[in-house]
């Protein structure tokens, strides 16, 4: 019988996915991504990882995301995938620059292990762009040919999009590009300062969420037009058009417990990657507070409130955002994973 001190616990019934951040190594150095910071040395072992997932399955999850850093460098994934499989688990994702997965021998070994979808992390919207936030040359084109692989496999394939100043612009495009290599389902990150990147750039890189709401409605209209799901993460409902508030993504929908090495497990709603701040104006008199995480606290320090307001009801033509909630697809990130900042208390990083 379990002690009562042990962390889990509290986490009975509470999960239906198990997040497993594999290790912090990258092959990619990412502006937006405090990995500068942390050793990539720091993993979980392969013992770790059949423990976890063993674990996961006792606490009720059905589907496990493999994510770091970057998880196709570990060396043990392609044996937790069938692990996985083993285990009962009925989504097995991964999500991942793509880099090691534009190599269809690898993508073979994991589809024969069990892998059932990849998320692929975009953050620009094109080789300049995406290569340039990487600091990798030629990611774009590798992910470009991940994505292929992926559709050839037969392997569902998902985007995480980051959203940045200079990417919103070109969003509504980007959207249709992702949709012409064969993306069914885009999920738009909010790019965040937390972790510490170690770009003195980045600042300037994270949009006021009053900035968002034209081109969002733009991009979700034309997911829409290309039969593409989409929906956005850490962008209040009151930063969104009213008909596009159930695009909302709050992270306790998920049920999502996340395993990052060193840490104690959490569930990514307790993240402050996730959890924000409800000020009194203009949280207040808002009618879905309920179902909001808040605004980050960057976000409040950078912009304050401008261009926000309560919601005083819930949208007509779907269900308000936290009243009916849309299922996810299935956890993702615009960046790739989490990792606690400088190793410390677990967050995540986008
Ligand atoms: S609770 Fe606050 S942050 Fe969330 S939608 Fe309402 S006003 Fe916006």
């Amino acid at each position: 019988m379990r002690r009562a001190s042990d962390p889990l616990v509290r986490l009975a019934g509470r999960v239906d996915w198990l997040e497993l951040v594999v290790g912090f190594a990258c092959n990619c150095r990412c502006r937006v991504c405090s990995s500068g910071f942390l050793d990539p040395r720091t993993r979980l072992s392969n013992d770790d990882l059949a423990a976890w997932l063993g674990r996961g399955r006792k606490l009720g999850a059905t589907g496990v995301w493999f994510g770091g850093g970057e998880p196709t460098l570990h060396e043990g994934l392609p044996r937790a995938v069938e692990r996985a499989l083993n285990l009962g688990y009925r989504r097995i994702r991964l999500q991942t620059n793509g880099l090691r997965l534009a190599y269809p021998e690898y993508l073979a070994a994991l589809r024969q292990a069990g892998l059932t979808e990849v998320a692929l992390s975009v953050k620009g919207w094109d080789a300049r762009s995406h290569d340039d936030m990487l600091r990798r040359a030629g990611a774009w084109e590798l992910l470009g040919r991940a994505a292929a692989h992926v559709r050839e496999a037969g392997l569902q394939l998902e985007a995480d999009v980051l959203l940045t100043n200079p990417l919103l612009s070109r969003l509504p495009r980007l959207v249709e590009d992702l949709a012409r290599r064969g993306v069914e389902r885009l999920t738009f990150w909010l790019v965040s300062l937390h972790g510490a990147p170690d770009d003195d750039d980045v600042p300037a890189l994270v949009p006021p969420l009053g900035r968002l709401r034209r081109p969002l409605r733009e991009a979700f209209a034309r997911a829409a037009r290309c039969g593409v799901a989409a929906t956005s993460l850490h962008t209040p409902p009151c930063s969104l058009a009213p008909e596009d508030r159930d695009r909302y993504l709050h992270a306790g929908r998920y049920r999502l417990l996340v395993v990052v090495p060193g840490n104690d497990p959490f569930l990514a709603e307790e993240s402050p990657m996730e959890r924000g701040e409800h000020p009194a104006e203009p949280c207040g008199a808002c009618a879905i507070r309920e179902g909001c995480l808040g605004l980050r606290a960057e976000q409040l320090r950078l912009f304050g409130t401008a261009g926000l307001a309560p919601v005083a009801a819930p949208p007509r033509r779907r269900a308000a955002a936290g009243a009916s909630p849309p299922r996810p697809s299935g956890p993702g990130d615009g960046t790739s994973g989490r990792t606690p900042e400088r190793n410390r208390r677990p967050r995540r990083r986008a």
